[in-house]
């Protein structure tokens, strides 16, 4: 399998390099030359399988001949038995035709733990095999951390540095990082915001000698082993519920758009998805694109639900390139206009193929609360407010027929202050989690200074052999 740039400059690359690059040379981002697709009774094969044996499958349709068979599905096997349910993405029934896919059993209790505890374990055997180390360089303001601290804690190859932004992120966020022992893992608070971090990122990816010294990485969604993570799930949940043999949809809360684009790919490959509501919070640059036809970057503000919090949804380049019929100059073209001007006017032909699936729905701040409050009166269930806005979608996404499938992408104890407020209930914090509260916790605190950051990084690379 080879994998070609959206923007179509960059000569293709194999899987390994996808994953291990980031973004394409031209500037875009890799996607399969030729989707690979199932048939129908390989999907119905699906039907009571364990999920790392589905997720084995699916990856191996885009790995190729790049890591062998069995390896694959040893690591399939390990990142999902860190999951605390033996369903791994259990499904529950919330309304006749509504039902929730609980994403969030991993080690962090949030649904990045699913693509990121592979990929962990994808680029540290690679790198392994390359005889080669590379320090992960992470911004996070509060979920994106600790998932991949927790899935790169103790990685023979690997070190990661997490920088966060200090005092803008909640105790539980913090503990999910900080408590890490392994002497691979180093936590940075800074003193700013997530802005501050995302610029330093950037800036330090940009340098490249730190970047030969320290083998300078990163693991935002834009890496292409995480969308393929994310399609398992839409497999495994849509046969329980009967497909092939009826098409299922989904509402899914959306922030840089990874989750929802992994539905596409589920869908490219044969699985019958309806629709894909696309439910953001106020921040709903995605949401007006597929009701309006036009991409314009808003302002981005705070809500109940920071995970979704952006203007700029990264992974919307790859459905762009596709709906465009796989035109990169066209891609090129607009996605450079858009860092320019903040609006891309998405041409009819393109905008006509992206509604034969997506739905796009805004959910207001009252909406949510409102929202965790009916779903615990109709169901007992506790939702947290990404759920929340998942649900809000699927209710009020218009047309939709057949059963939805809300992803419910983080555990309410993970944001007990929201769910509270909304509720007058604290969430109960898992016990495979509870014991965070009495460990000690390890970070520095440095200035919102690219400079510091990046001798902070170099020295703690030099200092620190991996695991
Ligand atoms: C990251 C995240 C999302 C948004 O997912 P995208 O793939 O960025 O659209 C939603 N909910 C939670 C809890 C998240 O951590």
């Amino acid at each position: 399998m080879r994998y070609v740039s959206t923007r179509g400059q960059a000569p293709s690359v194999g899987f390994i390099d996808a994953i291990l690059s980031g973004l394409a040379p031209d500037g875009g981002l890799y996607v399969p030359e030729t989707w690979p697709t199932l048939t129908k009774d390989e999907i119905a094969a699906f039907a009571g399988q364990p999920y790392h044996a589905v997720a084995t499958e699916i990856l191996s349709r885009f790995v190729g001949n790049e890591i062998a068979r069995d390896t694959l599905a040893d690591m399939c096997a390990e990142a999902y038995a860190t999951f605390s349910h033996s369903a791994v993405v259990p499904l529950k029934q919330i309304a006749p035709q509504g039902f929730i896919a609980e994403l969030f059993h991993g080690p962090s209790l949030a649904f990045k733990d699913v693509a990121m505890q592979l990929l962990a374990r994808l680029s540290d055997h690679v790198l392994g095999e390359q005889k080669r180390t590379q320090t992960i360089l992470c911004a996070t303001s509060g979920d994106t951390g600790g998932a991949a601290v927790e899935a790169f804690r103790g990685r023979a190859n690997t070190r990661i540095v997490v920088m966060f932004p200090d005092g803008r992120i909640s105790e539980v966020q913090r503990r999910f990082m900080t408590t890490a022992d392994e002497g691979n893992v180093a936590c940075v608070a800074v003193a700013g915001d997530f802005d501050d971090c995302q610029a330093i990122l950037k800036t330090a990816l940009q340098d490249a000698s730190l970047k030969q010294a320290v083998g300078l990485a990163a693991v935002n969604s834009i890496n292409f082993a995480r969308i393929v993570a994310q399609c398992v799930y839409y497999f495994t949940t849509a046969v329980a519920l009967g497909a092939p043999h009826r098409s299922i949809s989904f509402a899914v809360p959306s922030g840089n758009f990874g989750d929802g684009f992994a539905g596409y790919v589920a869908k490219r490959m044969g699985l019958p998805i309806d629709k894909i509501v696309v439910a953001t919070n106020s921040n709903d640059i995605l949401a007006r694109a597929f009701e309006e036809g036009r991409y314009v970057r808003g302002v981005t503000t705070a809500t109940q639900s920071p995970a979704m919090d952006i203007q700029s949804a990264s992974n919307f380049e790859r459905l762009y390139f596709e709906c465009a019929r796989r035109d990169g100059l066209e891609t090129a073209r607009a996605f450079a206009a858009f860092a320019e001007t903040g609006i891309i006017d998405i041409p009819p032909q393109a905008y006509a193929a992206m509604r034969e699936t997506f739905v796009g729905v805004s959910v207001s701040e009252g909406e949510t609360a409102r929202t965790i409050v009916s779903t615990l009166r109709e169901t007992g269930e506790l939702i947290d407010p990404h759920t929340a806005v998942g649900v809000a979608g699927m209710r009020r996404a218009p047309g939709l027929t057949g059963p939805v499938v809300v992803l419910s992408t983080a555990h309410p104890a993970k944001f007990p202050d929201t769910v509270a407020a909304a509720t007058g209930e604290t969430p109960t914090m898992p016990r495979t989690a509870a014991h965070l509260a009495g460990k000690t916790e390890r970070y520095d605190r440095l200035p919102a200074d690219a400079d510091a950051i990046k001798a902070y990084v170099r020295a703690f690379a030099e200092g620190h052999a991996p695991a």
